[in-house]
């Protein structure tokens, strides 16, 4: 049984996929395993290439080299509709003159599936997004979230094992985006299929995933948990992308790989004013910039080598003001060392 072979595990093998377009390579050599059950996201700027990975997942586009398996099976030549997976898009592309009803249905039309199977399975997947009461409207009755379900509850309703998902929140406001985000998270652990995810915003990722590929100019940075990125990020770019950055430059006393080397420090680990003792390091330095978020603030202070740090102010920063000399310090075992930019 095909079940049983350890490649089941893997949802999606791709193994040095190059795709060119003329002379510009959007994906480099791309070897990346998506497991099966798992919401993985692709992370990264725009134009680093992540939708052409998830196009070419989809069979939208097809490598210029290299090799793409669904659940063992080589799908490399294969058209969208030959692999089991199906697609959200941004813009939801749902059909104006039908019904949210007939949207949902529309998958099991093309494949011939009867009418009243269709019916049935069609508002199953509208229950399941909290959408059966409104089976009966037509898209532009609904709010931009209702329109997202609907994109949703299409996709789903053929029984994808792979949902691909094109920054499917992209067009929603920050609150509703929010809500969704935990929606979707959840309603993917309800339906146990891959969902793998394209965004470029790191909150977004690190919220809704259980592991996050960050890209960079066509090619794979990182792939990791949401808090082993962020608390163990392998280079530069990866430290700079996935939360607040701070980048420190080790001058020779300190350097660890022959020469001047960086470092980086989350917020919430530098603390103000001078807490010596062993296995503690500080700095001085001004503060530029208070910025009271709320639950948190942020305190961008210039060290007095010219480095810019962005510390947590647990005070809510109380008594600090742009101008004043500060003292920051931070225990040396949460700094991490960033080994790619020593190379
Ligand atoms: P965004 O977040 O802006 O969607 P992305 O990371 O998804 O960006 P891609 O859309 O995958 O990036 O694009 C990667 C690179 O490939 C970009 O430089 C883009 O201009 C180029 N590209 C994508 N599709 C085509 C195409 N059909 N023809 C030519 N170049 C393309």
């Amino acid at each position: 049984m095909k079940d049983e072979k350890p490649e089941a595990k893997v949802a999606v093998r791709l193994r040095q996929v190059c795709k060119k377009f003329g002379d510009m390579t959007a994906v480099d050599a791309l070897d990346l395993d998506i497991r099966d059950g798992e919401f993985f996201s692709m992370l990264g700027p725009s134009g680093s290439g992540k939708t052409t990975v998830l196009r070419l997942i989809g069979g939208f586009e097809l490598p210029t080299s290299g090799t793409i398996e669904l659940h063992g099976e080589d799908v490399t030549d294969k058209a969208p509709f030959e692999r089991n997976v199906n697609t959200v898009f941004q813009d939801y592309a749902l059909f104006p003159h039908m019904s949210v009803l007939d949207n949902v249905a529309y998958g099991l039309r093309v494949r011939k599936v009867g009418r009243a199977e269709r019916r049935e399975r069609a508002r199953a997947a509208l229950d399941r997004v909290q959408l059966g009461k409104l089976a009966g409207r037509k898209p532009e009755q609904l709010s931009g979230g209702q329109r997202q379900r609907v994109a949703i509850a299409r996709a789903l309703v053929v029984e994808p094992r792979v949902l691909l998902l094109d920054e499917p929140l992209g067009a929603l406001d920050l609150k509703l985006r929010r809500e969704m985000q935990v929606e979707l998270k959840e309603l993917q652990r309800s339906v146990g299929i891959t969902f793998i995810f394209v965004t470029h915003d790191q909150e977004e990722a690190l919220t809704m995933s259980d592991r996050v590929g960050v890209f960079n100019d066509g090619a794979l940075q990182q792939v990791d948990t949401p808090r082993g990125l962020y608390t163990r990020p392998n280079s530069r770019f990866v430290a700079d992308f996935v939360g607040t950055s701070n980048l420190f430059t080790a001058k020779a006393a300190t350097q660890r790989y022959g020469r001047d080397t960086e470092f980086t420090l989350r917020p919430e680990q530098i603390v103000f004013g001078e807490q010596a003792g062993a296995g503690r390091s500080s700095g001085s330095g001004e503060v530029l910039s208070v910025a009271y978020l709320g639950a948190t603030t942020h305190v961008t202070v210039r060290l007095d080598d010219g480095t810019e740090i962005v510390a947590l102010h647990p005070g809510g920063g109380d008594g600090i003001e742009p101008g004043q000399a500060v003292t920051v310090s931070w225990s040396d075992t949460d700094v991490v060392w960033l080994p790619d930019n020593a190379a």
